[in-house]
């Protein structure tokens, strides 16, 4: 195990519970995690009040996981969610934590979709289901010994669930559990609604909440950029266009997000590090002394690595992951406006993480406000800039230094000083991570105000209640199937930002023509000899869909797709301009 890993291996988790977070690349456990856990070992009844990104689903996942007896082959854990994303969410990170122990399976049961896989899986076995409660009660009617063997439940985001509606579905299943089970219940609100259940069907529960203290920040500026998850790189390329930094320390959750946001940079021009728990000490050292001194210009680190960091040069802090409470938020972007000087924080905060946002504004006592993804325009103006400041020390000897070099290149080149100036110029900008060709087919002032996609009002999470909804149309698309066809694609138009590296293509195939995007990535694996990382977002419309495939070798790829067929369709790719 790595010495980072530490942390949580002072909780008395499984082995196998450890490996698997030595493998995901958490360095220490957050401040939810680090005071539920021992408590759920421990086997008491738990009151949580944690939001999401406070890092609850580890939280309660950990030590259920830890506790479940894996040889036994029927439900013991269940946790209730109230929507069908959270449901999939919670049970993709029980699979993650749970890949190291052998034969602890998990399942999720939401709405909208059929019930026969989910029966079937349910004959298969498996440990801990994850439910939206309306779907679970259509199991139970069913079979109604399913929850016999449930020893431990949770209920994720209570509140939630409430608001939804799904009281009497509880009630239901409250009835169906044995009495003498372990119940852990988390909320970001205790209204008295969530009160009650607690005092109904909770034994002698221990309370827990991060207690927050009031931080001062202060000559920060601060910002937040709304972004959904998968944007983030593009994100982070478009900030660094445009913000004026000498230094920049970025804040990502793991290890694996330093090395993979670092490289990522790297590849786009920009000198960049990781900086992480598993570095050795004497090469975490080189990185902040090579910081400080100027041959880097961005770290990208966790919490734990950048711990007592002090780098004057440091203008910038970028949070890219949200920290886990304010006090973290604090200690982050306390690394910038060091030795009197002025510095500058950003957030980028997922929908589901607003109400963290705000928790820290309440804390901090300071706005963070909106911030607009700068459009083309301002990247256009920002690499003027950059190149106006490298060149313009240049101007005035040039001339005596390099005129014969000139003249000797272009006579060779047979090309005038203007074509030589262009070539020159393509050299210096070759690593941009937006090509013009991209900031033009953009529309002046996008991405919008904001956010890099539109937000939902409904509900703080990307996604909807189980009930009333229809069957899911498919995992990769944009498509929320519930609004009109063209604000829809108004707003994914707004909000679209090109992955680097990557073109939109235009396939000739739509919604209309019964395709779901798992179709299209299909033919497009299969005939397009690429691997699953290369095909970007998939977007269906009506008459058409849209897909991201990476601009080198496009023709080849596109001439490999020519004869491909979807719903006995041609494909007719082409590269997609909007105009
Ligand atoms: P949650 O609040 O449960 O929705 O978790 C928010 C995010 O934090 C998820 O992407 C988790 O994978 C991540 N996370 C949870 N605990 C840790 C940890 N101790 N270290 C790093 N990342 C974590």
């Amino acid at each position: 195990m790595s010495e980072s890993t530490s942390g949580f291996a002072a909780l008395n988790l499984h082995a196998d519970v450890l490996a698997a977070l030595n493998a995901v690349g958490y360095e220490e456990p957050s401040p939810i995690q680090a005071q539920a856990i021992p408590v759920i070992l421990e086997g008491h009844d738990v009151i949580g009040q944690a939001q999401t990104g406070t890092g609850k689903t580890a939280a309660f996942a950990l030590p259920l996981l830890s506790r479940l007896n894996a040889s036994a082959n029927t439900p013991q854990a269940l946790v209730l969610v109230p929507t069908r994303e959270l449901a999939i969410q919670v049970a993709t990170a029980f699979e993650k934590y749970a890949s190291k122990m052998r034969g602890v399976k998990v399942l999720a049961m939401y709405g909208g979709a059929p019930m026969g896989p989910q029966l079937k899986a349910l004959r298969m076995g498996a440990q801990v289901i994850v439910a939206t409660p309306g779907r679970l009660c259509d199991h139970l009617r069913r079979d109604s010994s399913l929850l016999n063997g449930v020893q431990q439940l949770v209920l994720d985001e209570a509140d939630e669930m409430l608001k939804l509606g799904f009281m009497d579905d509880l009630e239901v299943i409250f009835q169906a559990m044995p009495a003498a089970r372990q119940s852990v219940l988390f909320s970001a609100t205790l209204p008295a609604s969530i009160k009650a259940i607690a005092e109904k069907h909770l034994k002698q529960p221990k309370h827990i909440k991060i207690a927050a203290k009031t931080q001062t920040v202060s000559r920060i500026e601060q910002a937040h950029v709304m972004v959904h998850a998968d944007q983030k790189p593009a994100v982070v390329l478009r900030l660094l266009e445009v913000e004026a930094f000498d230094a920049l320390i970025g804040f990502v959750r793991t290890k694996q997000a330093t090395v993979d946001m670092a490289d990522m940079l790297i590849k786009n021009g920009y000198r960049a590090a990781a900086l992480n728990g598993d570095i050795a000490q004497a090469m975490r050292e080189q990185v902040v002394d090579k910081l400080r001194k100027g041959s880097l210009d961005i770290v990208i680190a966790t919490d734990v690595a950048a711990r007592g960091l002090d780098v004057p040069r440091i203008t910038h802090v970028l949070n890219i992951d949200m920290p886990y409470d304010p006090e973290s938020y604090v200690h982050r972007i306390g690394r910038t406006g060091r030795a009197g000087r002025d510095g500058r924080a950003l957030l980028l905060a997922t929908p589901r993480e607003r109400r963290m946002l705000q928790v820290i504004e309440r804390v901090t006592n300071q706005p963070v406000p909106a911030m607009a993804l700068p459009g083309a325009d301002a990247v256009r103006e920002a690499r003027l800039l950059r190149l106006l400041e490298q060149l313009q020390p240049l101007s005035e000897k040039a001339e005596d230094h390099r005129g014969a070099v000139r003249d000797e290149l272009c006579k060779r080149l047979q090309c005038d000083t203007a074509t030589l100036a262009a070539m020159l110029l393509s050299r210096m900008t070759a690593n941009q991570a937006f090509t013009d060709a991209e900031l033009k087919a953009e529309q002046p002032g996008q991405p919008q105000a904001g956010g890099a996609r539109p937000e939902r009002k409904r509900n703080d999470r990307n996604d909807r209640p189980e009930r009333g909804e229809r069957a899911p149309r498919g995992e990769r698309s944009n498509d929320r199937g519930e609004r009109g066809e063209r604000p829809r694609r108004q707003r994914e138009e707004e909000a679209y930002v090109p992955t680097p590296g990557s073109v939109r293509v235009r396939i000739g195939v739509g919604r209309r023509d019964g395709v779901q995007p798992k179709n299209l990535l299909g033919a497009i694996l299969n005939e397009g000899g690429l691997g699953k990382d290369q095909v970007g977002r998939i977007t269906l419309r009506d008459t058409f869909s849209l897909v991201e495939l990476p601009e080198q070798g496009l023709a080849q790829i596109l001439d490999r797709l020519k004869e491909t067929r979807v719903a006995g369709k041609p494909l007719k790719m082409r590269r997609y301009r909007e105009d």
